[in-house]
């Protein structure tokens, strides 16, 4: 088992190799790692993040082949079925980080801002159960001079997003909280940048 601290120092690592152009070039790797992982996966790291084409977490981690156990759905939303695939890899994989990755220019933060702001009824039923999962993080942020700021204002509502999914998965899950609070599960929140390609790990880092 690979512990949080060593986990998170692996995903820095590789975000920087990504940035500085030196990622791995994985094709050999790949052929060996493949056998090696017919019989059983090890994931150091969880990460659920945004299914924007921009951020796929192995790619901006510098990541191969059974290292991330990864969960995308737009705008990082925290639902039941993502708990599960968290409390799932954490318990059968004993993996002990879990990353939430937002990240700049969220399409799925935007609308959701937008909807708030000049509300539409043209999204179906499923659109809607995402917006209705991110609104919360934002309401308090619209009644700040911030609504006057675009650019601030999505800015500040990536982040509140980000910090309410790591709570979420922090506090609204039985096992999630047991494997925190005795047996070294850490979940940290991170924002990746679209313009610089680097993760900035802001919530809950030890
Ligand atoms: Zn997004």
């Amino acid at each position: 088992m690979i512990l949080a601290r060593d986990a998170l120092t692996k995903l820095k690592d590789g975000n920087l190799r990504f940035t500085s152009s030196l990622a791995a070039d994985g094709r050999l790797l790949h052929q060996t790692k493949r056998y090696e992982l017919t019989q059983t996966q090890e994931p150091f790291a969880i990460v659920l993040g945004c299914s924007d084409s921009r951020v796929p977490a192995e790619i901006v981690f510098d990541q191969g082949l059974g290292e991330l156990f990864v969960i995308r759905v737009a705008g990082n939303i925290v639902a039941p079925s993502g708990v599960g695939s968290v409390e799932f890899a954490a318990e059968r994989f004993g993996t002990r980080l879990v990353v939430v990755l937002g990240h700049s220019q969220c399409g799925a933060v935007t609308a959701t801002l937008d909807e708030l702001q000049r509300p539409s009824s043209t999204q179906s039923r499923n659109m809607r159960s995402i917006v209705d999962r991110l609104r919360p993080a934002f309401e308090g942020l619209l009644s700040t001079e911030l609504r006057h700021d675009r650019a601030a204002l999505i800015q500040a509502a990536v982040r509140a997003n980000i910090r309410a999914s790591a709570d979420h998965l922090r506090h609204g899950s039985e096992v999630l909280e047991a494997l925190i609070n005795s047996d070294g599960l850490l979940v940290v929140g991170a924002e990746y940048s679209i313009e610089t390609g680097e993760v900035d790990f802001f919530d809950g880092v030890p």
